[in-house]
C-alpha cells in the first residue's frame, strides 16, 4: 500500500495571523476562535513571502496530487493532526458537444471527493484544526452535504457531531450522515432555523459552533479548489468561473487562493470573472448584486431542487459580493426547470451525471452566453460540486417479461 507522502512529510505552517473579514482587526493564530467581534467570518492569513521562498513549482509539482500538495498554504502546523480519507485532485471534463465556439467548457468534477462532494475539502480542514485546537465536540447545520463530509471526518478524528437537517434533506443524505457516526435530527424549518438551535445549544450542550464560516477553517479547505485549478491549468486560469453558491464558502475561498497566488507570483494580471450562481427561489445574493448592497437580505420562503445552495441567508454575504464584484463577474439565478433540464443534457449528451447544483451552473453558463455576459470563445469552468448520486433522480420504468418468447422480437421491430 503506497500511503500518501503528503500526509507524512514534516512541515511547517506559514499562518502567521487570523483577520476579520470585515474590520481587517487582527486574531492571533494558534487559538479557538469562532467569528470575530463584529460577527463576521475570520480569515486565515499566511506569511505569503515566506512561502514564496520555501517553495517552488517544481517542488509542488513532484508531489503527489490531491489536496494536501498544498500544505505550505494550509493553516494545519502538525502533520499528525491531518485527518484525511484520501481527497484526491478532482479532474476537468470537458464538455465538447455543449460548447458553443472556441472557448472550451470544462467542468471541474468534486463528487470524485470523499463523502461524494466538495464539502470534503471544508470539513477535512475544519476537523484537522477542531483536532490541532483541541475541540472535541462539534454541531452544525446542513443541507445534507456538510453534514455528512463532517460526519465522517469527525469519526475518523474522534470528534462528537451533532448535526441538523432541514427536514426535506434529501433522504440519502440524513442516512448517510447517522451512519457515518453522527447524531442527526431533522428540523421542521430551512438551514438558518438549524443553525439557530447550534446557537442555543453553544452554552448548554457544549459543542463548538460548526456552522459555515462560522468557524475559520473551512474556506481553507475550500481555497484548495482555486489553487488545484491553477495548478491543474498550468498556473493559469480560465476566463470565468460558475460556482454554485450557498453559504459562498468555495467562491470566498477560490477567489482567496487566486489572490493569494497572485501575492506571490505565481499567477498573473488576469484572474477568473467570478459567477456566483443561485436557484430563483433562494436568490439573496443575486438580489443583492443587482441591487448593488454590500449584505445581502434575508430570502423568505426559499425553495429550489438544489438543495445545497438553499441558503436564505449567508454570514459571509459581503465576502461573497466583494469577490464577485472584484472579479469583474456576476451572480444570476436559474429556474428549478432551467436546472433539471439542464442535468438532463448534460448527462444525455455527455455521460456526466451532475448533481442540481452542478446543473444550475450550465444552466447559467447558457443564460449568461445568450445575454452576452460571457463570450462563445471564453474558457468556462463549471463547479460540479456533488455525485448525482446522492439525489432522488427521474424513475426509469420499462419493463421485459423475460417469459415472453416474443418479447425481444417485438423489441427488435421497436428498434428497427
Ligand atoms: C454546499 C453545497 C453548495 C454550496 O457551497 P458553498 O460553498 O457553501 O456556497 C453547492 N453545491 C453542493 C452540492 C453543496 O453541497
Amino acid at each position: 500500500m503506497q500511503l500518501d507522502e503528503n500526509l507524512t512529510a514534516t512541515h511547517q505552517s506559514f499562518v502567521s495571523h487570523l483577520e476579520c473579514g470585515l474590520d481587517r482587526d487582527s486574531y492571533p493564530a494558534d487559538q479557538i476562535h469562532g467569528l470575530s467581534k463584529a460577527g463576521r467570518p475570520l480569515l486565515v492569513r499566511y506569511d505569503l513571502e515566506a512561502i514564496s521562498a520555501a517553495l517552488t513549482k517544481e517542488m509542488l509539482a513532484r508531489r503527489p496530487a490531491g489536496l494536501w500538495r498544498y500544505r505550505e498554504f494550509l493553516p494545519v502546523r502538525s502533520p499528525q493532526n491531518i485527518v484525511s480519507l484520501g481527497e484526491c485532485e478532482t479532474p476537468l471534463i470537458r464538455l465538447p458537444t455543449l460548447e458553443r465556439g472556441a472557448g472550451q467548457l470544462i467542468v471541474k468534477d468534486e463528487s470524485r471527493l470523499p463523502t461524494g462532494s466538495f464539502k470534503a475539502r471544508g470539513l477535512c480542514m475544519a476537523v484537522s484544526m477542531a483536532r490541532e485546537l483541541g475541540i472535541t465536540r462539534v454541531a452544525m447545520p446542513t443541507n445534507g452535504n456538510a453534514g455528512a463530509a463532517l460526519a465522517a471526518y469527525a469519526s475518523r478524528a474522534g470528534l462528537e457531531a451533532f448535526v441538523f437537517c432541514p427536514e426535506d434533506t434529501p433522504e440519502i443524505n440524513v442516512r448517510e450522515i447517522a451512519a457515518q457516526g453522527a447524531k442527526v435530527w431533522r428540523v421542521n424549518g430551512l438551514i438558518n432555523d438549524c443553525g439557530r438551535i447550534v446557537g442555543e445549544g453553544k452554552e448548554s450542550c457544549g459543542w463548538f459552533d460548526f456552522s459555515t464560516l462560522k468557524e475559520p477553517y473551512r474556506i481553507e479547505g475550500k481555497k484548495t479548489m482555486g489553487l488545484e485549478l491553477a495548478d491543474q491549468l498550468g498556473w493559469t486560469v480560465p476566463d470565468v468561473i460558475f460556482y454554485p453558491t450557498g453559504g459562498g464558502t468555495g467562491l470566498i475561498g477560490m477567489w482567496k487562493a487566486f489572490r493569494e497566488l497572485q501575492t506571490i507570483g505565481w499567477l498573473g494580471e488576469k484572474l477568473p470573472r467570478m459567477v456566483a450562481v443561485q436557484a430563483e427561489g433562494c436568490a439573496p445574493i443575486v438580489k443583492a448584486f443587482e441591487a448593488g448592497t454590500r449584505h445581502a437580505e434575508l430570502w423568505p420562503n426559499a425553495h429550489t431542487i438544489a438543495a445545497g445552495i438553499r441558503v436564505p441567508v449567508a454570514v459571509g454575504d459581503f465576502l461573497i459580493l466583494d469577490a464577485v464584484r472584484e472579479s469583474g463577474g456576476f451572480a444570476v439565478s436559474v429556474s428549478d426547470e432551467a436546472i433539471s433540464h439542464a442535468l438532463a443534457e448534460v448527462a444525455n449528451r455527455e455521460g456526466l451525471l451532475l448533481c442540481p447544483e452542478g446543473a444550475a451552473t450550465y444552466a447559467a453558463w447558457q443564460q449568461a452566453l445568450e445575454a452576452g455576459q460571457v463570450r462563445p470563445e471564453e474558457t468556462c469552468v463549471l463547479f460540479n460540486c456533488a455525485s448525482g448520486l446522492k439525489y432522488a433522480l427521474p424513475p426509469a420504468n420499462a419493463h421485459i417479461d423475460c417469459n415472453d418468447p416474443t418479447a425481444v422480437a417485438e423489441l427488435a421491430a421497436r428498434l428497427k
